[in-house]
């Protein structure tokens, strides 16, 4: 695929998952709750994570924010259902230096690991808006006790 398609291609993916997002609304047995704002967009995310023995049994979220945020949220509790706590904070500390990559914007820097993630690498070419696709992941973060 090159490099124009491949855009387009993640374009519709965080299109897609911010206006349906997965694992949307309160979870009744979580374990792990937290909530965070991004005053500078106005996105306000709660995490609700139910972990049983280490690992990530449920994960849902809510609140309001744009697309980059609520599509990044959505993905994440795809990518982390089922996973061990220890490889979450593993994902999110490979998926936060993938945001900060200083890369040129029209070439694609893959990482193997991060998959579907990679869709919102788009976010680089807008500083502003890193801070929306962080939200949802810190969010965990802090519900989980990861250190910062
Ligand atoms: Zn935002």
């Amino acid at each position: 695929m090159n490099t124009e398609n491949l855009k387009t291609l993640y374009q519709k993916i965080v299109l897609e998952h911010s206006k349906h997002p997965r694992h949307f609304g309160e979870l009744q047995d979580s374990t792990h709750i937290a909530d965070r704002d991004n005053p500078l967009c106005g996105d306000h995310i709660t995490v609700y994570a139910q972990v049983v023995e280490e690992t990530i049994q449920q994960l849902q979220f809510a609140g309001v924010g744009c697309a980059i945020c609520l599509a990044s949220a959505s993905m994440m509790t795809e990518e982390l259902h089922g996973k061990s706590c220890q490889e979450a904070e593993t994902l999110s500390r490979t998926f936060f230096s993938m945001l900060s990559l200083p890369v040129d914007p029209d070439s694609s820097e893959m990482i193997e690991s991060l998959g579907t993630l990679n869709a919102l690498g788009g976010v680089r070419r807008f500083p502003s808006r890193i801070q929306c696709a962080r939200l949802a992941w810190e969010t965990l973060g802090h519900a989980l006790g990861w250190k910062e």
